[in-house]
């Protein structure tokens, strides 16, 4: 396969769950090793861990808050204790607590800026340290890839969502500084920004009819995306076809980026 990762090993935060179990699905697909980090309920990493290793990768399930440094640090030390190694970072996981900006708590702002934001810059730090130890391995393009997952917030404002613009408009400039500040060390750093993809995140819109379609209004597209259209080229992203990109940031989101309400407008 083109775009193969056999061999790999990746961390994946926040993998149990909508984008980021694509993800871990499609790295495996791929053919890496997989860690699975889980927030609030082991459950469902676990089951992913058992599918993904009965197709014949190895897999296993990590709990850990990616805001807390000490976790931070754990779930890459204990991805390297277990998988030997890490070559793949997806900062995956990610939180919503929405309020309009005039009603909305100090701690409501602070807590979306640490998960969202903070635990990105966390595990990404560890991440780098043990790249940096490893090394470019013969028949290797780089010493490793960190993915940070954004979305088009981090361009589009978000009226009721201030602290996850915010965090996302921050990843874009914590993707890029990482990036120029790495290349020496030839570790890529890549931004994914999705549009609307169907999740637990945003379930109260997709799942009504009327919201639904006025969501679809905003995508040029015509659909609200899935969570393989995600992870499929964060998948490519993080193999050695993509070498030659970083500090840049992937759009993927149906066109919601293009001002779709310019369209027939004049
Ligand atoms: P989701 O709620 O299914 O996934 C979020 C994941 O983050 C879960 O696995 C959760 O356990 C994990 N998580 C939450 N807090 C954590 C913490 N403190 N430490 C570790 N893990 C934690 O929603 P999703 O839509 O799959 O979101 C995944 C990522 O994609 C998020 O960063 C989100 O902002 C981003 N995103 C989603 C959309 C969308 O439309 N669904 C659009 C753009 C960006």
């Amino acid at each position: 396969m083109s775009g193969n990762l056999t061999g790999r090993a990746a961390l994946v935060t926040g993998g149990d769950t909508g984008i980021g179990e694509a993800i871990s699905r499609e790295l495996a697909t791929r053919g890496a090793n997989v860690a699975i980090n889980w927030h609030s309920e082991a459950g469902p990493a676990e089951e992913l861990a058992d599918e993904i290793s009965r197709g014949g990768t190895k897999a296993f399930g990590i709990g850990g808050d990616v805001s807390r440094e000490e976790d931070a640090s754990r779930l890459v030390e204990e991805t390297v204790a277990r998988l030997g190694r890490i070559d793949i970072l997806v900062s995956n996981a990610g939180i919503q607590i929405d309020a309009p900006a005039l009603e909305m708590k100090a701690d409501e702002f602070r807590k979306v800026i640490e998960v969202n934001l903070t635990g990105q810059f966390l595990v990404a730090r560890t991440a780098a340290k043990h790249f940096i130890e490893q090394g470019v391995d013969e028949g290797r393009c780089n010493a490793g890839v960190i993915v940070c997952m954004s979305s088009v917030h981090d361009t589009v404002p978000w009226a009721g969502h201030a602290n996850y613009a915010a965090a996302k408009g921050g990843v874009n400039m914590l993707m890029k500084t990482l990036a120029q500040e790495f290349a020496e060390h030839r570790i890529r750093v890549v931004g994914i920004s999705p549009g609307a993809i169907k999740t637990d995140i945003n379930r109260q819109v997709w799942s009504d009819a009327g919201q639904a379609a006025k969501l679809r209004e905003l995508i040029p597209y015509g659909r609200i995306g899935e969570v393989e259209d995600v992870a499929k080229p964060v998948g490519w992203l993080c193999s050695d076809e993509a070498d030659y990109v970083t500090g840049t940031t992937l759009y993927v989101d149906g066109g919601m980026t293009l001002y779709p309400g310019f369209i027939g407008n004049g």
